[in-house]
């Protein structure tokens, strides 16, 4: 599907591969990786800068919104200028000017379980990245990553603070496990946040991504990182699959 890394791109990458265990081969299955980044809102717009730097060869990028100007503070791969436009378009065409080498495929989808199923199946998705902002969708797209048994990254903020974990089905506990309280009634409303905490999430969530593709380190599995940026605090939980789970305990 990719094709092999030419110079002038593997220029762009030259810092990377000074990364102990970074080698071109490394490099390859990066590039050989399709990623599904679902919402392109703050915590998908560091994601999809930092994987298209790092040279992920394939993008997909879902939303069905447009932006606004109280997306500003945080979603910096859009302009002021930009304002109006939907956010898939906008995206892909930056993200392609920072590396022409890779593919931006965006989708102005809504996220409901069909449209997931299939965008999964269509790309053949390597990993899925949760950068969405609400908890119905969230519950959704866990679903079927448990179903169609691939890896995703999640990540959530609110405020000064943020949330990361790794789901690997029938590995680890999906959202599920963790979340039974919220998967029913929690109102869609206007969340509080800002730029830098989204930021180290959004980073945090790139970075399992690379690790999950090029067995490059160890991704943060059966562990929920939390942190609180009013105190700078960073805590580790260890967590446990629900043997009750609805979504995954039968998988
Ligand atoms: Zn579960």
């Amino acid at each position: 599907m990719a094709s092999l890394i030419n110079v002038e791109e593997l220029e762009i990458y030259k810092r990377q591969l000074l990364i102990k265990g970074f080698t071109i081969e490394v490099q390859q299955k990066l590039k050989k990786a399709t990623v599904l980044i679902a919402g392109v809102g703050g915590l998908g717009s560091i994601v999809s800068l930092c994987l298209a730097g790092a040279g992920i060869g394939r993008l997909v990028l879902v939303d069905h919104d447009v932006i606004n100007v109280s997306d500003l503070n945080r979603q910096f791969l859009f302009s002021y200028s930009d304002v109006g436009k939907p956010k898939v378009e906008v995206a892909c065409r930056r993200l392609k000017s920072l590396n022409p080498f890779i593919k931006a495929i965006g989708l102005k989808l809504t996220i409901d379980e069909r449209s997931m199923e299939r965008v999964i199946d269509d790309f053949k998705v390597d990993v899925v990245i949760d950068c969405l902002d609400n908890i119905e969708s969230r519950m959704i797209l866990n679903k079927v990553v448990v179903k169609k048994e691939i890896p995703m990254v999640h990540g959530g903020v609110r405020g000064l603070k943020g949330e990361i974990m790794v789901i690997v089905p029938r590995k680890t506990p999906c959202l599920q496990c963790l979340l039974p309280q919220l998967t029913k009634g929690e109102k869609r409303r206007e969340i509080p946040v800002i730029g830098p905490i989204v930021t180290i999430i959004g980073g945090l969530e790139a970075l399992e991504a690379i690790k999950i593709i090029s067995g490059v380190g160890s991704p943060l599995l059966n562990k929920l990182l939390r942190i609180d940026g009013r105190v700078l605090n960073v805590k580790v939980y260890g967590i446990a699959r629900n043997p009750n789970c609805p979504v995954c305990a039968s998988v």
